[in-house]
C-alpha cells in the first residue's frame, strides 16, 4: 500500500507500539491474563472518562454505532421519551434508532455547523422527556456542544443523559461526574487510534441499574450478560482479542505520559496550528465552536470532493470527504491519530500548491 499521510476522522494512525501489538499472535482469551488486560483496559477508560468509581465499562464488538444502538435498546423503552440533537447524520442516526425501535423522541434540529443555544434548550422545558441525547461532537460537520449547558438542562428536567463522544473522548474535556452523564460512548478507530472493530460504553450506577432492569429482546446488544461477565474481566462472546490489546497498550501510553490532559492538549495544539495557517487560503470554517477533534472547511472556490480525491491521487494525502448534501461543499481535516505538526505543514504545502497550480 502507498504511504499516506491519514487525516481522516477515523481509522486514524496509530502510533509504533500499537501497531507491533497488531502484528503479533492473537492470543487465547479464556484466561486470567486477558481478564487483566480487560480490568486494566476498565480502569484506564474510567480515569480518562473521570467516571465514578462504581461506574462500568463494557467493551463490544462492532463499530461505534453498535454502542449507539446497545445505548437505545438498553436503556430506552416505550414509556420512554428522548430529546434528541439533530446536527448533522451522526444525530439522525440515534433519530433513525429511536425509530426503529419505535421509542418516542423529539428532535432538536440544528442547521449545518449552528451550535446548542440556551435559547434554545429553554423551549424544551418541563416536558414529558425521560432521556436526553447528543453526539457531543458532531463530527459530520466538526460542532461541539457546550457540556454544562446540557448539564444544566438535564438536572433541571431530570433527564438520563446519553452522550456520544465517539470522536471526542481523549480530544475534548469529558467529565463524566461533572456533567452527570449516565452513558459515555466511545469506539476504537478515532481518538484510541486503534483499528476499528471495539465499541465502549460507559455507564454510571443509575445507567447499570437500568441496564439490569430492562427487558432486551436480543442477544448480542444485551448489556446486562456484558456487565455478568465483565465481572470477571470477559466477554459473552469472543472479543476482537487483538484490538483490545492495542487498546490496552495505547491507553497505558497515554497515562504514563501525561495523561488524559496531555493528550487533550496535544491534539488541541494540532488543531491551532493548522486552523492559525489556514487563514489565507479559500476556505471557510464550518462553525465558530469546533471539537479539538476535526476542522471542518467550506470551500469557497472549488468542489470539495475534487480538493478530496487530488490529495488522495496526487499528494498521498487523506482528508475526510463528506456525503450527501454536503459533498461538494465540507470536507473535514482530523487532528487526532498519530500526527505531527510536520505532518499538517504538509498538507498545507499540498493546498499552496494546489492553489498554484489554479485547482483551488
Ligand atoms: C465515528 C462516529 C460514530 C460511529 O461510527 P461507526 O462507523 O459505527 O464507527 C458515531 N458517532 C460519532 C459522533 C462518530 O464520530
Amino acid at each position: 500500500m502507498k504511504e499516506m499521510i491519514n487525516f481522516t476522522v477515523g481509522p486514524v494512525q496509530a502510533n509504533e507500539d500499537v501497531l507491533k501489538v497488531g502484528g503479533e499472535q492473537v492470543p487465547y482469551f479464556r484466561t486470567e491474563e486477558f481478564s487483566n488486560v480487560m480490568f486494566e483496559n476498565e480502569r484506564l477508560v474510567k480515569k480518562f472518562a473521570k467516571a465514578s468509581d462504581d461506574s462500568k465499562v463494557v467493551f463490544l464488538t462492532g463499530s461505534g454505532t453498535a454502542a449507539m444502538e446497545a445505548s437505545i435498546i438498553n436503556t430506552l423503552n416505550n414509556n420512554d421519551k428522548a430529546l434528541i440533537v439533530n446536527g448533522g447524520s451522526f444525530g439522525q442516526r440515534f433519530i433513525d434508532l429511536c425509530q426503529i425501535y419505535e421509542n418516542p423522541y423529539d428532535e432538536i434540529k440544528l442547521s449545518v455547523g449552528e451550535t446548542l443555544t440556551k435559547e434554545i434548550l429553554d423551549k424544551y422545558n418541563a416536558l414529558d422527556y425521560t432521556t436526553f441525547i447528543v453526539n457531543i461532537h458532531e463530527t459530520s460537520t466538526g460542532v461541539h456542544y457546550d457540556l454544562d449547558l446540557i448539564r444544566d438542562f438535564c438536572n433541571k428536567n431530570d433527564l438520563f443523559l446519553i452522550v456520544d463522544a465517539i470522536s471526542s473522548f481523549l480530544a475534548d474535556p469529558i467529565d463524566m461526574q461533572n456533567s452527570k452523564i449516565d452513558i459515555m460512548i466511545t469506539s476504537s478507530q478515532k481518538s484510541l487510534a486503534c483499528p476499528p472493530g471495539i465499541s465502549i460504553l460507559v455507564l454510571s450506577s443509575r445507567a447499570v441499574n437500568k441496564v439490569y432492569n430492562a427487558n432486551v429482546k436480543g442477544l448480542y446488544f444485551n448489556l446486562k450478560i456484558a456487565l455478568e461477565n465483565a465481572k470477571r474481566g470477559q466477554t459473552p462472546f469472543t472479543p476482537a482479542v487483538g484490538i483490545l490489546r492495542q487498546i490496552n497498550t495505547r491507553l497505558k501510553s497515554i497515562d504514563e505520559n501525561g495523561g488524559v490532559e496531555s493528550e487533550i492538549k496535544n491534539v488541541e495544539s494540532l488543531a491551532l496550528y493548522f486552523r492559525n495557517n489556514i487563514k489565507d487560503l479559500p476556505f471557510k470554517l464550518v462553525t465558530s465552536s469546533p471539537s479539538n477533534a476535526i476542522t471542518a472547511l467550506m470551500t469557497l472556490t472549488a468542489s470539495a470532493n475534487d480538493i478530496f480525491l487530488e490529495l488522495k491521487d496526487h499528494y498521498n494525502i487523506w482528508v475526510c470527504p463528506n456525503g450527501g448534501e454536503l459533498k461538494d461543499k465540507v470536507f473535514r481535516v482530523g487532528h487526532i491519530g498519530h500526527l505531527t505538526k510536520n505532518d499538517f505543514d504538509k498538507l498545507i504545502d499540498a493546498f499552496k500548491d494546489m492553489q498554484k497550480r489554479g485547482l483551488i
